[in-house]
This record gives C-alpha cells, structure tokens and sequence, in this order.
C-alpha cells in the first residue's frame, strides 16, 4: 500500500542538526504513527513519504520553510530577571508567559547576565535545516472513526 493523504503510516525516525548531533528520534520498538495529509508531522517531511510504502527507507533534508519556520528575531526579548518567576534563570530552561491577548506560549531563557534574562519564543528547531533519517515500518488505510477524530487509534495512537 502506497502513503496518501488519510494513511495511517507508522515510522522510524532520526532527526539530526547540520552537525550530526540527534536532536530527536522515534524510541526503540516505538515507531511514530500519524495520519498522512493532517500536517501532523512537518510539511517537507510529510511530502517526501507521500508515494512510498512499507520497507522504504529514505533520507531527506528539510530547509526552515517546510519544517519549523524562519528564526523569527521579534520572538527574541530581554526582559529584568526581577519579572521572571523563578529566583535563579538559567540557559535552557522553559517556561510558559502569558500573552496579552490572554494566551500562554512557551518560551525558552536563552542568555542570561547581571539584570536580565534573555527569553525566546521561537520554535526550538526555527531556522533549522532538519536532517531526517526515515524507514517505513507499516502503511494502512485509516478507518473511518479515525477520520472523523482526525487522529490515529491503537498503539502508538490514542485511546
Ligand atoms: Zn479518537
């Protein structure tokens, strides 16, 4: 069975940065299953599987455009340690701010001196080149209580 848009594929990734470091990986015996054509996983990487079926095994390189977006500058502000919740701030810790609108967006503290800390809330992986490292382990089609949740059910899916 080919991969089409409401497949159910299942997927063994790795995903490393320009430098070969792994940044994200489907856990032994845990292969990734999403629904083909829901942009439940990023466009580039979805669009490549599109037309391969099980056994397939393929590395692709995805640019920001079709993974994670462009690094947005804007998304970057210092902001007085004095207003962050925590006594002691540190590179690489997450939290969660709540907008004006009233909306909470997790952001990550990304430099930190004397007076101020330096937050972010770009996706992580934002202007990132993401090198996959894919194998197609099962391609079935979705039934149809799976459609109309718009997400997969059984291992690896919900439920
Ligand atoms: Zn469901």
């Amino acid at each position: 069975m080919i991969i089409s848009d409401d497949s159910v594929v299942s997927i063994d990734y790795i995903l490393r940065s320009d430098s070969g470091e792994i940044i994200d990986s489907s856990a032994e015996g845990e292969p990734l299953v999403y629904l083909h054509g829901h942009e439940q996983i990023v466009p580039g990487l979805e669009a490549v599987l599109a037309g391969k079926q099980k056994g397939d095994a393929l590395k692709v390189t995805v640019p920001p455009e079709h993974g994670y977006g462009d690094h947005d500058p804007d998304g970057v502000v210092r902001v007085p340690t004095s207003a962050m919740p925590m006594p002691e701030p540190e590179i690489g810790m997450e939290l969660l701010i709540r907008s004006e609108n009233g909306q909470e967006a997790p952001v990550r503290i990304v430099g930190v001196d004397a007076e101020h800390v330096t937050i972010d809330g770009n996706h992580p992986l934002a202007g990132k080149d993401l090198h996959f490292e894919v194998k197609v382990l099962d391609v079935r089609a979705a039934t149809a209580e799976e459609l109309a949740h718009g997400h997969v059910h059984g291992p690896g899916g919900h439920h």
